[in-house]
C-alpha cells in the first residue's frame, strides 16, 4: 500500500505514483526469486466493484451507518481534510503525529483530537465544521472478536497481545468514508464526493486479488480464500488486520484470515531508514553486488518475532562468512571434494556404524520433521536454526571421523563419514530450498538430485553408488574492503541528499526540520527574510493562519521569488 500523502509531496498523480511503487516491487520480488499467484494492485476495475458491492451489502444489512459528524476543514484549501492531510501533536505523548496515528506511542487518533493541527498541504490551521460520513459498527462485533482473538491458537504472541489489549480497551464504531478527489466513490446517491476510506478498500484488495486469480487459473475464489488466510504483515498494522478486517468480514459473513503474521520493524546501520534521506539500500542495488539468496538468509536469521532487527553491513558480512561460508559451504565442499577423490564421484557403503555415526545419521533424518515443523508454525529463524544445528554437528562429525587419515587406516570409517555426510549435503538441499532457492538448486545439481519439490523426498536416502558431479566451492567470504566500499557509499548517499538542500528544491524531510510561524519570524537569513517581514506588516491578514515548514529559508525564499507575491503560497503548497 502506498502512503496516501505520497502524490501530494511528489506533485505526481495517484495513477503515477501507484504505478511506479508497483512496478518496482515487483521486479524486487522477481529479482528475490520469490513467486506469487497474483501480485495486483487496486485499481482494477473488478476491485471497485467488489469493494462497492462489499460496502452496499454492510449498508444494506444495517452494518453502515450515516453519521453527522465534526471534521478537520482547511479554509485555505476549501475541502475537508482527510485525516492524513493533517498534522499536529499527538494528544497523548506530545510528538509530531499524523491525524490518523502517533507514530511514536502507537496511538490511533481521530484528527480533531491533535494538539496544533496544521494543513499538510498548505500549512493552515484547519477549522472544525459539521459534514457526515458513514460509520461501520465495529462496537457490535466487539464480543465475537473477542472470541476470535482469545480462542485463534494460529495467532502469534505479537499479534495476540496487541490486538487484545485494544479489545480489552473497548471498540468503537469506525468511519469508512473520507471528501477526496480520488478513490472508489461511495455507492449511495447522497454520498457524492466521498470516497472509500483505504482501510475498507485496501483490504478489499485481497478479495479483489482472489477473484484475479480465480479468472486466470478458472477456479472459483471461494476456494482460495476458504482454504488457509494468511497475512503478512507489518506491526503498525496489526490492528487493522486483527480486529478491523476479521469485523468486516464477519459483518458480509465471509470466512476470517486463519493466521496473521506480523514482522517487526527493521532499521538499517542502527538508524530508522528513509527513502527520502536516502538511508536505505534498495533491492535493486542490493542484488547488483550480491545474490538475492544472502539477502533472504540474512533476513531470515536476523528477524525474530518478538523485536526489532537491524541490517548492518558488518553483521551482514560476518553472518556470510561465519555462517554461510564457514559452516554449511566448509561442509559441503568437503564432502564434495572428498568423495570425488577417494571415492570416484560415488557414494560409498555404509557398514558397520559406530554409535557416532548412527547419532549423527538419526540427526540427520529427523532434520526434515523437525524444521518442517517450524516452518508450518511460521517459525522460519526456528528452522534456519535447527539447520544449522545439524550442519555444524556435519562439520565437527567431518573433523572427528577425520576421513583424511582413515581412508589410508580404516577404509570402513572413511566410507561410512562419507555416506553420511553426502545424506546431509542432500538433506540440506531439501532443507535450504525455501530460504536459499539458488544455492539449493546448486547443491541439488552437483549431487545430480532432480528437483527439490517435495520436502519428503529429504528422508530418502541415496543409495551407495549414485554419482555426484565435480563441485566449485558454493560460498565466498566477503572481504573487509567490500564491505568498507558498501558503508562509504551508503553515507554518500546521505551526504549527496544533504547536498541537495542547496540546491533550489526542498524535500518533505528537510521541511519537516523546522516549523517556522510566519507571523513569528524574528531572526532569519536578513538578506531574505527582510522583505518577507516587510509584507508581513502590510499584509497582515494574508498570513494569519498560514505556517510554512522549511529547512533553509534562502532555499524556499529562493523559490517563491520566482513567483509574483501574489502567488506565493501556491509556490510553498507546490513544494510540499
Ligand atoms: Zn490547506
Ligand atoms: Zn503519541
Amino acid at each position: 500500500m502506498i502512503p496516501i500523502i505520497a502524490p501530494l509531496k511528489r506533485r505526481k498523480l495517484p495513477i503515477e505514483v501507484a504505478k511506479r511503487y508497483h512496478d518496482m516491487i515487483a521486479e524486487d520480488i522477481r529479482s528475490c526469486d520469490i513467486s506469487l499467484d497474483n501480485f495486483t494492485r487496486t485499481t482494477d476495475e473488478a476491485h471497485y466493484e467488489i469493494a462497492k458491492n462489499f460496502f452496499k451489502k454492510l449498508y444494506d444489512d444495517g452494518y453502515i451507518y450515516r453519521e453527522d459528524i465534526q471534521q478537520l476543514y482547511c479554509p485555505n484549501c476549501n475541502k475537508f481534510l482527510p485525516d492524513r492531510y493533517v498534522e499536529g501533536l499527538c494528544p497523548v505523548c506530545g510528538s509530531e503525529a499524523r491525524g490518523d496515528h502517533c507514530e511514536k506511542c502507537g496511538k490511533a487518533l481521530n484528527p480533531t483530537e491533535l494538539d496544533e493541527p496544521h494543513c499538510i498541504t498548505c500549512g493552515t490551521t484547519p477549522v472544525i465544521r459539521d459534514t457526515f460520513q458513514y460509520a461501520f459498527k465495529l462496537s457490535e462485533l466487539e464480543d465475537e472478536l473477542k472470541e476470535y482473538i482469545n480462542n485463534n491458537e494460529n495467532l502469534p504472541a505479537n499479534v495476540k497481545n496487541y490486538a487484545s489489549n485494544w479489545l480489552e480497551e473497548g471498540l468503537t464504531d469506525w468511519i469508512l468514508t473520507r471528501d477526496m478527489d480520488w478513490g472508489i466513490p461511495v455507492p449511495l446517491d447522497e454520498a457524492k464526493g466521498k470516497v472509500l476510506y483505504v482501510w475498507i478498500e485496501a483490504f478489499l484488495g485481497y478479495i479483489s486479488s482472489a477473484s484475479q486469480w480465480s479468472r486466470v487459473s478458472g477456479r472459483k475464489w471461494e476456494e482460495y480464500w476458504n482454504d488457509y488466510v494468511v497475512h503478512f504483515i507489518g506491526k503498525d498494522i496489526i490492528y487493522h488486520h486483527s480486529i478491523f478486517w476479521p469485523g468486516l468480514l464477519k459483518a458480509y459473513g465471509c470466512k476470517l484470515p486463519d493466521m496473521i503474521y506480523a514482522g517487526e520493524f527493521l532499521s538499517l546501520e542502527g538508524e530508522k531508514m528513509s527513502t527520502s534521506k536516502n538511508w536505505v539500500i534498495w533491492i535493486a542495488d542490493f542484488v547488483k553486488d550480491y545474490e538475492p539468496d544472502l539477502l533472504r538468509y540474512y533476513l531470515t536469521i536476523n528477524a525474530p518475532l518478538n523485536k526489532d532487527s537491524d541490517f548492518s553491513w558488518d553483521d551482514f558480512q560476518r553472518r556470510n562468512n561465519d555462517e554461510l561460508a564457514d559452516v554449511i559451504g566448509n561442509f559441503l565442499h568437503r564432502t564434495f571434494v572428498f568423495t570425488k577423490k577417494q571415492f570416484e564421484s560415488k557414494i560409498p557403503e555404509y557398514t558397520n556404524p559406530t554409535e557416532e555415526d548412527e547419532e549423527f545419521r538419526a540427526a540427520i533424518e529427523e532434520l526434515p520433521d523437525k524444521a518442517g515443523e517450524y516452518i508450518a508454525n511460521y517459525e522460519f529463524r526456528e528452522a534456519l536454526l535447527e539447520i544449522f544445528k545439524v550442519a555444524k554437528k556435519g562439520n565437527k562429525y567431518f573433523n572427528d571421523a577425520e576421513p583424511w587419515k582413515a581412508v589410508k587406516e580404516d577404509k570402513v570409517k572413511a566410507a561410512n563419514c562419507l555416506y553420511l555426510s553426502n545424506q546431509l549435503a542432500k538433506t540440506l538441499a531439501y532443507m535450504l530450498k525455501p530460504f536459499l532457492p539458488t544455492k539449493a538448486d546448486k547443491i541439488a545439481e552437483i549431487m545430480n538430485l532432480g528437483t527439490l519439490d517435495n520436502w519428503e523426498d529429504a528422508k530418502i536416502p541415496l543409495p551407495t553408488g549414485h554419482e555426484i558431479n565435480k563441485a566449485k566451492p558454493l560460498f565466498k567470504k566477503i572481504e573487509d574492503k567490500e564491505i568498507e566500499a558498501q558503508k562509504a557509499k551508503l553515507k554518500e548517499n546521505l551526504k549527496e541528499n544533504e547536498d541537495e538542500t542547496m540546491s533550489d528544491l526542498v524535500t518533505i524531510d528537510q521541511f519537516d526540520e523546522f516549523v517556522i510561524k510566519i507571523g513569528e519570524v524574528k531572526e532569519q537569513s536578513k538578506k531574505y527574510s527582510k522583505r518577507f517581514r516587510e509584507d508581513i506588516s502590510k499584509n497582515p491578514e494574508k498570513y494569519k493562519n498560514l505556517q510554512v515548514r522549511v529547512c533553509g529559508w534562502n532555499v524556499l525564499w529562493n523559490n517563491i521569488n520566482k513567483v509574483e507575491q501574489d502567488g506565493f503560497i501556491k509556490q510553498a503548497e507546490g513544494l510540499i
